[in-house]
């Protein structure tokens, strides 16, 4: 064992040795697998550290370990998918109590949160929290939850985790940040101030796109008690093989970061120069970059010509995957207004800034040279407006 000292930091070196050399039965590099639902006591009225696969999973555990590290939290739960994570999340507001949420954020979430509302559970508002005075209002409001994500999907737009933070705090509320977009790789909302963070791993942690999964953090242990004890009573937590896939993942989380990145710069600047283009939304401006190491690999753009133009240019998306999701090993392109955030009424989807000709792109590992043609080829199906 290092000293103390000693124990890696970085994420890169965090997300390669999650759980490796962990074995205590062989030595194994890479633990097994666990699948066991069930496991022995040692003892009348000894308990063991595992008892029942729904309550704890030695797989599980160290996806949850390794995410802890990296966003500096004091634990982790892994649950099935990213809504499982935000509805456990939920189950920490008191009935009728208030939550707060961005207008323009993921559209599975803006449902739950209006189902949840619907059903009674508590009432919700969305505020635009890119605003100058959106401290101060929330400052008025003292809700019981905000809920943060930076950058925003699909539009990119950066939330002052910082100053949202203190404002919630001032009224003895909590916030919890969506870090699916940037990924510990990048971002870390626990240490700007968040309580919570939510990660949906389908995406980036895992990213390749083959596993559904999500995850919650909490800085502070009783919490984190708290919701573990929330994940086991309405057993939402992940699948042990799940896990595992999501372990392998995120092995790599680091390198997938660098060079999706370095491509998304690449077609950042590309499209910035396309008058075909009428603006870019990519989060690497000075205030995103306040607090991220990065602008990461996900960008959205308008075309100039609007739905027309969006037909012709989604008619044949070639080397991309024309997909919702994002955060995989491949790119994929899609169209927020009648995709992801179809679940959003017309009115919410003007009030949030998604138009017609908006498109969101998923930079991939693909050779930067075949993704700036891919792009070049589905604008150069956009003639004036015209279908093709
Ligand atoms: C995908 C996504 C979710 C939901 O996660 P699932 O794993 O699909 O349940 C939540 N928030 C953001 C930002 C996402 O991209």
């Amino acid at each position: 064992m290092p000293p103390e000292n000693q124990t890696p930091t970085r994420p890169e070196t965090l997300v390669v040795r999650a759980a490796v050399g962990t074995d205590s039965a062989y030595g194994a590099v890479i633990p097994p697998l666990y699948t066991s639902t069930t496991y022995t006591f040692p003892a009348l009225g000894e308990v063991p550290e595992f008892d029942y696969g729904r309550s704890g999973n030695p797989t599980r555990n160290h996806l949850a370990d390794a995410l802890a590290r990296l966003e500096h939290g004091a634990g982790a739960v892994i649950t099935s998918s990213g809504m499982a994570a935000l509805d456990m999340v939920l189950n920490l507001v008191p009935v009728g109590g208030l939550v707060v949420a961005p207008h323009d954020l993921y559209g599975g979430s803006h449902r739950l949160l209006l189902a949840r509302e619907k059903q009674g559970r508590f009432r919700v508002r969305f505020l635009d929290l890119t605003r100058p005075d959106a401290p101060a209002r929330l400052r008025k409001a003292a809700p019981a939850l905000l809920l943060i994500e930076t950058p925003s999907n699909p539009l990119m737009r950066i939330s002052d985790v910082r100053a949202l933070s203190a404002a919630v705090h001032h009224g003895g509320g909590r916030v919890v940040c969506d870090n699916t977009f940037l990924s510990p790789a990048r971002q870390n909302p626990l240490r700007l101030g968040a309580d919570l963070v939510v990660h949906s791993t389908t995406k980036f942690i895992n990213g390749h796109s083959d596993v559904i999964g999500g995850a919650v953090i909490a800085r502070d242990a009783a919490v984190m008690e708290e919701l573990a004890w929330w994940a086991n009573c309405t057993g939402v937590t992940g699948a042990p093989f799940d896990a595992a896939q999501t372990l392998r993942g995120l092995r790599t989380l680091c390198v997938r970061m660098d060079r999706q990145e370095d491509n998304a710069k690449r077609l950042a600047a590309f499209l910035r120069s396309d008058e075909r283009v009428r603006h870019v939304y990519y989060p690497d401006g000075e205030q995103a970059l306040a607090q991220a190491s990065g602008p990461g690999a996900m960008l959205s753009f308008e075309l100039s010509g609007g739905l027309e133009a969006a037909r012709s240019f989604f008619a044949r998306p070639g080397l991309f995957q024309f997909a919702e999701s994002l955060g995989g090993t491949e790119s994929l392109i899609c169209h927020p207004a009648s995709m992801t955030h179809r679940a959003m009424d017309a009115a919410a989807q003007t009030k949030a800034g998604i138009t017609p000709g908006l498109v969101r792109l998923s930079v991939g590992l693909e050779h930067i040279q075949d993704q700036l043609a891919a792009l070049e080829t589905m604008l150069g199906q956009i003639v004036q407006g015209e279908t093709v």
